[in-house]
């Protein structure tokens, strides 16, 4: 990644975003298109998915941040910038991006496009609800610029969660915030989850801490982490070798960070990390970010078990519904830790259906990350998530495995709004559908 000069011209920005519109524009073949770029897919790699065989666009020297405002304290940069560059660069003027996924590479259009949140979601929502403009290339080479208001404000909510097939998103403008040096984080240790959901929603109402999420340790093991941007800190810790940061939570009553330490704390994998064993982490942990985890995994894609893939998948469940859903959990799955981001959408979504929103009281949600578990024989516990969510009212994120029904699938994203974003910006079909995408082809069917 290569920084340019803040207020340096956006023509070479404009050469490239040509290059790629003029690519689509020609494109006489009607097989499907999915992206190259220079980061690490933050995708969990799929044995047959049909993204290896199809055709590329190469969008990876779309990776430059365009300009800082550090006045009007946004941030304009090209799709490919992952977040430890774009930290990196806002810190340098005390100013972060309202919403920082926790892993180094992701980058920003991946957040938009799959959907990203972290520790300051309970105020700010996904990264998307942060962003105030996007360019966006439509499979016809047509150039949008979309902003919440304008003409072009359905695509514009739309490409949030569309997973790339809405449009290539080739620049992006966002928020940022001021940060001080340091975070100190304070854990609360709870018994019940009667005790971590009254915490959460007092944290929730008062807006005391700047982030909060936490670590399940277990049934009788809740742990809330509470974070403050701090000026000074008695002293710093980073976790990137031995100790994986989630196992501190257990223990731990306080912690200090440098910003990007605490932004990147889980970047050795959120609870799933590699190597599992001490000695395997003595030997090559040091040396083994998650995106080179990643990186191997979809090498050997190929090679890895289609039909009783291990679980890592987010789910998003209303917060009145949480300890039903957990009820549930312990007695299916009894597996952890797990990862819990309290997290606020910023307004209604219109990708989710007038059904699933008929279906929901809560202004609060709670992600769940269940990262990295072998499935037992004779489960699908992908389809057994599906199925409680749908219940529940909940959703659960397209990066891994997804057994939805078509109809099923359409009851809760919102076809209409879909089909309407889908004949602007890929009407030929050249990046496949959503459903098609995440349900069809990563199991290896057209
Ligand atoms: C193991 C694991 C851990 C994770 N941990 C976290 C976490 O801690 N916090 C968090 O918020 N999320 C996490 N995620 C989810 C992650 O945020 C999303 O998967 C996100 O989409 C990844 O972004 P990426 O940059 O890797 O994009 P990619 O994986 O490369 O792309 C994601 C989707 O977006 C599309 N896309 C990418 N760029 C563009 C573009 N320019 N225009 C249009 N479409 C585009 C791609 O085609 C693809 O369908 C995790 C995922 C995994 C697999």
């Amino acid at each position: 990644m290569v920084w340019a000069a803040e207020g340096t011209s956006m023509t070479e920005h404009d050469r490239k975003v040509a290059r790629v519109a003029q690519q689509l524009r020609a494109r006489t073949c009607l097989h499907p298109l999915s992206l190259r770029k220079r980061a690490a897919s933050h995708q969990v790699p799929k044995p047959r998915d049909l993204k290896y065989r199809e055709d590329k666009l190469d969008v990876s020297d779309l990776d430059r941040i365009l300009d800082i405002d550090v006045e009007g304290r946004t941030c304009t940069a090209e799709p490919g910038v992952t977040f430890v560059d774009l930290v990196a660069a806002t810190m340098r003027h005390g100013l972060v991006p309202l919403v920082v996924p926790e892993l180094k590479t992701i980058t920003v259009g991946g957040a938009v496009s799959g959907c990203s949140i972290e520790s300051m979601s309970f105020v700010y929502g996904g990264f998307h609800d942060t962003c105030l403009e996007y360019e966006v290339v439509t499979t016809d080479g047509e150039i949008l610029v979309t902003t919440p208001d304008n003409e072009h404000r359905l695509v514009h909510e739309m490409v949030h969660g569309a997973f790339g097939t809405l449009g290539i998103i080739t620049r992006l403008k966002f928020r940022l915030l001021p940060a001080a040096r340091f975070v100190r984080l304070e854990y609360h240790h709870h018994s019940s989850l009667g005790a971590y959901q009254a915490d959460i929603h007092e944290r929730y109402a008062r807006r005391d801490v700047d982030f909060m999420d936490g670590i399940i340790h277990g049934p009788e093991h809740y742990v809330l982490s509470l974070g403050r941007f701090v000026d000074q800190a008695p002293y710093t810790s980073t976790y990137n070798w031995m100790t994986a940061y989630y196992e501190t939570t257990a223990e731990r009553h306080e912690d200090y960070f440098r910003t990007p330490d605490y932004f990147f704390r889980y970047d050795r994998g959120v609870t799933n990390v590699r190597p599992r064993s001490k000695l395997g982490r003595l030997l090559v942990g040091r040396f083994l970010h998650s995106s080179q985890v990643l990186r191997i995994a979809e090498k050997i894609a190929w090679a890895l078990p289609a039909d009783r893939p291990g679980v890592t998948v987010d789910v998003f469940v209303p917060f009145s519904r949480f300890a039903e859903f957990m009820d549930w959990y312990w007695r299916e799955f009894g597996v952890y830790p797990l990862w819990c981001v309290p997290y606020r959408p910023a307004k209604r979504y219109p990708w989710l259906s007038d059904e699933w929103y008929a279906g929901l009281k809560d202004e609060l949600m709670v992600d769940l990350a269940i990262y990295g578990y072998r499935q037992p024989p004779g489960k699908n516990c992908y389809r057994m998530l599906e199925e409680k969510l749908m219940e529940l009212n909940g959703v659960k994120t397209l990066i891994s495995f997804n057994y939805y029904r078509e109809d099923e699938f359409w009851r809760i994203w919102h076809r209409e709004n879909y089909a309407a974003a889908k004949s602007i910006t890929d009407p030929r079909n050249l990046l496949r559908d959503l459903f098609s995408k995440t349900c069809r082809a990563t199991h290896g069917l057209e």
